[in-house]
């Protein structure tokens, strides 16, 4: 089988490049191993709420338009978001066919499927970012009576064994599921090292309007100063609940949660502890308050500044006088760990030698450019720091289309139309 570009993926990325292709006149087909928003499906626990606002769902064609613009959507409410986008692209879509191999051709690539093969002069990767959790070797110490599972595999709280639960990682995801679970009257421990603490609200604002409006979410990867921290940097200790609660640590100590330090190894049925928690910490509050002093200037600048609540600050963590630097699993009743520490993408299918040493795409703002004809979108930062969000991937995937159809010189009239209209 032939056509121009072959997108991997129907998340919101496959989707909003699949847009974008239609309107620019490429002939293309999208190949999805699964569903639609098979990720949002198959790979996140049942109570996920997004931690965007609905206003903040923007995807090329396609927006909000409920009288709820400020509430969260529940996972169940993104699936049906992502499906209803993918009916308004009419996108050329193959489900239940998982890509196997990605190979260089003479002019362009080809691209093997459980469904066929297809070749094509260009390949748009847009299997997610989040595809393998990164579980840290320590946890092969673990003792196996103890039960292990990462967010990817979590659930809901009911499935989880009746005792203490060590959550490891304090990003979104390990901060949301601490408080989740100890709310069950199960007794958890959360472990923290780097994190990034922002409150849901400031000034009586959404933190993501405020990242909006200061032109933040929009910042590009050619203009900041340490983009391999940028990319890597976790995600906010936020949660998108209907309360708007934070879920920072202090919040989390309120609720009962107990805090301690990084996971630094196991062994003998202990976990050992970095001595970092004060430290990680207070760089933590320092950073959010270089973030609210951010918006603050913003809103004095642009005239609000007396038309919103008035500025504050928020207290600093509580931390021990002295954090454990050890955590015995059966003294702590601890049956269970929650490995909340991250993902990587997988692209163990992808036969073109384009890959660093620690098997990330090596790529300049999605473009592959050793490999041309081969572009990457959804991940963090890849253009711009909202590239990976629901509201991002759109303007990544408007740049990245223009890009791929100079590369493969489509020159119908409607793309020309297109491209001019930018
Ligand atoms: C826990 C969590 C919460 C998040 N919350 C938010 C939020 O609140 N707001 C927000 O804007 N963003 C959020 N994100 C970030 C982002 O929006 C999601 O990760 C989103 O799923 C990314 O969309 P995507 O299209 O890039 O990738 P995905 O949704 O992962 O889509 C990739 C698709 O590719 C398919 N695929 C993979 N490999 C193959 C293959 N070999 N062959 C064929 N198909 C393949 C997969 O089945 C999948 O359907 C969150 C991320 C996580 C992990």
């Amino acid at each position: 089988m032939r056509t121009t570009a072959v997108i991997i993926g129907a998340g919101q990325a496959g989707l909003a490049a699949s847009w974008w292709l239609s309107r620019r006149g490429v002939d293309h087909i999208v190949l999805e191993r699964g569903e639609v928003a098979n990720t949002w499906r198959r790979e996140r626990w049942d109570s996920l709420t997004l931690l965007t606002p609905n206003w903040q769902s923007r995807l090329p064609g396609f927006g909000y338009e409920g009288d709820r613009p400020d509430a969260f959507r529940t996972r169940d409410e993104t699936i049906a978001f992502i499906d209803a986008y993918a009916s308004h692209v009419a996108a050329p879509l193959r489900t239940n066919c998982a890509v196997t191999a990605v190979r260089a051709t003479s002019d362009g690539y080809e691209v093997q499927s459980s469904e066929g093969t297809w070749r094509c002069r260009a390949v748009v990767i847009a299997t997610g970012a989040f595809n393998v959790s990164q579980v840290p070797a320590v946890s092969q110490a673990v003792a196996p009576e103890i039960f292990q599972l990462s967010t990817a595999q979590y659930r809901s709280p009911a499935l989880l064994p009746d005792s203490g639960v060590l959550v490891v990682g304090a990003a979104a995801s390990g901060a949301q599921l601490a408080d989740e679970i100890q709310r069950t009257g199960r007794a958890v421990t959360l472990a923290v090292g780097e994190h990034v603490r922002a409150p849901r609200t400031y000034r009586g604002r959404d933190i993501q309007w405020w990242m909006d409006v200061t032109g933040l979410n929009d910042e590009r990867y050619d203009q900041v100063e340490n983009l391999v921290r940028a990319r890597n940097l976790p995600s906010f200790q936020i949660a998108g609940y209907p309360d708007r609660r934070d879920i920072d640590l202090n919040a989390l100590r309120e609720l009962g949660v107990r805090i301690v330090g990084r996971v630094a190894g196991v062994r003998d049925g202990k976990a050992q502890i970095s001595g970092s928690l004060r430290n990680v910490c207070e760089l933590a509050d320092l950073k959010m308050n270089r973030l609210l002093n951010v918006f603050d200037e913003w809103a004095i600048a642009s005239g609000i500044g007396n038309e919103i609540e008035p500025t504050h600050r928020f207290a600093p963590t509580r931390v021990d006088a002295s954090p454990p630097l050890s955590l015995d699993f059966a003294k702590s009743g601890i049956k269970t760990i929650l490995w909340a520490t991250g993902f990587r993408p997988d692209y163990s299918w992808l036969d073109v030698p384009v890959l660093d040493p620690k098997g990330n795409i090596i790529h300049d703002g999605g473009v592959v450019t050793d490999s041309p004809g081969l572009y990457l979108l959804g991940l963090p930062f890849l253009r711009r720091r909202k590239s990976s969000l629901i509201d991002g991937v759109g303007d990544d995937a408007r740049d990245l289309t223009a890009h791929l159809v100079s590369h493969v010189g489509v020159r119908s009239a409607h793309a020309a139309v297109a491209i001019e209209a930018r």
